[in-house]
This record gives C-alpha cells, sequence and structure tokens, in this order.
C-alpha cells in the first residue's frame, strides 16, 4: 500500500484508501460523491480535526465513510490502514469470486445455447428467469424477450392455460413430471412434443418454481404407429389380423352392459384354390385384394373385417353396427359376386360364403359365437355357396 496524492476523484484507481477531509460544517458530500463515483472499490476514510459526536458519526457512515480518523495520530493511523487492508483484501476477493461466478454462468448459457432441444426455468408465477436460443426459437422469438415473460404472452390462451393448470400441479405435488401434447410450430408446423420437467426447490425446501425440457418426439411417434399398425394388419390385404380382432372385440365385451347384442361373421372365399389354379398365385393375390377391399368398404358402417387366415375372415360388429351387420355383409356379398368373381374350370369362384352369429357377451363367449357363424358358413358352402347364412 502506498500514499498518493491525488487531486481530481476521477483518477483514483480501485483499491485505493482515500482520505477525505471533513472540514467543519460539512456533513460529508465530498465522501458521498466519491462513494458514488468509486462505488465500494475503494476504502473512504474521513478525516476530522472536530469532535465526532453520534450524530456526525452517523452522518459520515450514512454518506459513504467506510472509517473515522479523528486526526493524523500515528498509531489510529496504522491500525486504521491495516483496517482498510483487510476490508479491501475482503472485497477483492469478492470481485474475483464474483467474475469467477460470471465466467461459469456465460459458459453455461452458452453450451446451453449450442443445446438444440429447448430448456426453460420460471418462477412460481409461470416467468421466465432462464432460457436458452432454442428455447427462443421454439417460440419464434430471441430468447431476451422471453425473459420476465409468461407463456401466455407468446401463445393461444388454450395452450397456455393447459400448461398452466400442470405446471400449478407440480407446484403442488413436487418432484417430476413428464407431459405429452402436439404443438404447431412457426417453423416446423405440427410436431409432437414430451415436456419433461421437475418443481425447482431451494436447499432449504423453498418452492421456488419449475425447470423443464422440451423433446421433439415426432419421429419416434411416427415410429411408434407405424410399428402399432404392422402388430395389428395383414401385411398383404391391410386388413386388421386376429390379434386387432380379439382386442377391439374383447374391448367391446368389457364394456357392454347385459343386455347388450354384438355380432360375429365367419367369411370364406369360394373356391379361391381354382383361381390360384388357373391365374397362377400372383394374380390369385390381387383377387384376394379386391375382394378384402369390397368387404371393407362396409367399414365406414362400423363393420370390422380382420384376416383370420388364407381366404378366411372374421367380421366384429359393435353394438351400433349390430341393427345393420346382415344387410352390410349381404351388400359385401353381392358386390363380391359382381365385381370379383372370376370364371374358371371349376365354374364361378371368387364369391363370398358367410355365417352370421348374433350374441349376448353375457351369455355366451366369442369363441362360441364364432363356431355357430362357422356352422352357417358351412352349410352355405354345402348348399351351393355365394351366400350368407344366419346362425342358429
Ligand atoms: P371352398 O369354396 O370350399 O372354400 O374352396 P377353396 O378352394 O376356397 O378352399 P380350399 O381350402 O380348398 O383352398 C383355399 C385356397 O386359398 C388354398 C390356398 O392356396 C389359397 N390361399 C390361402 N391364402 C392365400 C393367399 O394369401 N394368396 C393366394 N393367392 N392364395 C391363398
Ligand atoms: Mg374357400
Ligand atoms: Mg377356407
Amino acid at each position: 500500500m502506498r500514499a498518493v496524492f491525488i487531486s481530481n476523484p476521477a483518477d483514483i484507481a480501485p483499491g485505493a484508501v482515500c482520505f477525505v477531509s471533513i472540514g467543519t460544517g460539512s456533513r460529508g458530500h465530498e465522501l458521498a460523491r466519491l462513494r458514488a463515483m468509486h462505488q465500494d472499490t475503494v476504502y473512504l476514510v474521513a478525516l476530522t480535526v472536530q469532535e465526532v459526536d453520534a450524530v456526525l458519526q452517523a452522518d459520515l457512515f450514512g454518506a459513504g465513510a467506510d472509517d473515522i480518523l479523528c486526526e493524523m495520530d500515528p498509531r489510529q493511523l496504522v491500525s486504521c490502514l491495516m483496517r482498510a487492508r483487510r476490508h479491501l483484501q475482503l472485497r477483492q476477493r469478492e470481485e474475483r469470486w464474483r467474475q469467477d461466478m460470471q465466467a461459469k454462468l456465460d459458459i453455461w448459457q452458452h453450451g446451453l445455447d449450442q443445446l438444440p432441444t429447448p430448456i426453460y426455468v420460471k418462477d412460481v408465477e409461470g416467468r421466465y428467469l432462464v432460457c436458452n436460443a432454442a428455447f427462443g426459437n421454439f417460440l419464434g422469438l430471441s430468447s431476451d424477450r422471453v425473459l420476465g415473460q409468461r407463456l401466455q404472452d407468446f401463445v393461444p390462451p388454450e395452450m397456455a392455460e393447459a400448461y398452466h393448470a400442470s405446471d400449478l400441479q407440480l407446484l403442488r405435488q413436487g418432484g417430476v413430471m413428464r407431459t405429452e401434447t402436439d404443438v404447431c410450430l412457426p417453423e416446423t408446423g405440427m410436431r409432437h412434443i414430451m415436456v419433461h420437467k421437475a418443481r425447482l426447490d431451494s436447499e432449504r425446501g423453498e418452492i421456488r418454481g419449475v425447470t423443464g425440457v422440451i423433446i421433439d418426439i415426432t419421429e419416434r411417434k411416427e415410429l411408434e404407429s407405424r410399428l402399432i399398425e404392422a402388430a395389428e394388419r395383414d401385411p398383404l390385404t391391410n386388413a386388421a389380423n386376429r390379434r386387432k380382432f380379439f382386442q377391439v372385440a374383447s374391448e367391446q365385451i368389457a364394456d357392454a352392459k347385459p343386455e347388450t347384442i354384438l355380432a360375429v361373421a365367419v367369411i370364406d372365399i369360394d373356391h379361391f384354390k381354382s383361381i390360384n389354379d388357373e391365374l397362377g398365385h400372383a394374380e390369385g393375390d390381387v383377387t384376394l385384394c379386391s375382394i378384402v377391399d369390397t368387404l371393407r368398404s362396409q367399414e365406414a358402417e362400423g363393420m370390422l373385417v380382420a384376416r383370420a387366415g388364407g381366404e378366411e375372415f372374421f367380421a366384429f360388429f359393435p353394438e351400433q353396427a349390430v341393427p345393420t351387420a346382415y344387410d352390410m355383409l349381404e351388400t359385401a356379398r353381392q358386390d363380391i359376386a359382381r365385381y370379383c368373381q372370376v370364371q374358371t374350370g371349376a365354374g364361378a369362384a371368387g364369391t363370398i360364403s358367410a355365417g352370421l352369429a348374433y350374441f349376448n357377451p353375457s351369455e355366451e363367449t366369442i369363441d362360441q359365437a364364432l363356431r355357430r357363424a362357422d356352422i352357417a358358413l358351412y352349410q352355405a358352402k354345402r348348399d351351393g355357396r355365394n351366400r350368407l347364412y344366419l346362425a342358429e
């Protein structure tokens, strides 16, 4: 530490100890001016020759003095300088720590801004405290515009309302939460997103807000639905498979009231073997698909068609489709006879025969109903084919 006499207060460097002479009647205006100019980077000593009573002391400290020295007594001056050194060292350490923290925060912010995943922190009122550039892009804004605002300032009220409600639930229950929704983004259009968020608690357990990341799972969802589709569909005809048939049927049966009537049918293509023999297997496939398409045109009315195996199909009729079940099958049979029939050496082929069974699921299982429908189908075959029979 060395003493330098400076006449211009603007030239005082950080870390300086400044002795400010307090004249009679002065209440420390010069101190206040220096404090305002240099904040707490300097140590200000009020130097006075007059008696310092409690009122003057309060005034001088209030104006910004760190210390008061009554006269230039060497011993008092030494202890004043020692206090100044301790004070300024502490200040320097604090300043270094602050700069260190700021540098770390800058690295964090920079790192977060490089990530393509939107990240945010908001307070309990829903005001954004921190976010990265991707979050700004997500809202179609720069991240600076987002800070201090709430979601309702950027998105339609229903969307803001839904997110607010789930934030409130998270703030109440704590822990983490995962939500999935469709959102329409200005740049990418409709996307399916997952918001993974957590309640932000302080070390002392005070609730501070919510922090979250937004993960775009559109591709994963599309793959998922393609896999589900593949697991439920017959690849050749694209009709439902047995698994889907029994899944839909058991859901309906589980929901059925005691008096509910449902219906099933078993459908088989007539003389299909001779179509293969005559036209070849590939053409047989094409004919099979046309027959299925004609059958499935009734699905719009509520009937579900599933490939049971080979050239045999099941149909399921939920409660609302039961009254027209017979008509739907009969329409399909006639349409198939009209459009899909093939003349082979064995005569007409490619028509369908079917057995239809109504059943009350509280009295009979679906397997029993399918067996009755199968018996009716074989009676239709025996009676000449291309016909629809009701099961007994
Ligand atoms: P019916 O009127 O008594 O039912 O006579 P059908 O010839 O239809 O019955 P059959 O059980 O003798 O033969 C069924 C034929 O269906 C034999 C089989 O090769 C053919 N088939 C089963 N699945 C397919 C398929 O995916 N593609 C083709 N092209 N043919 C198939
Ligand atoms: Mg057949
Ligand atoms: Mg068959």
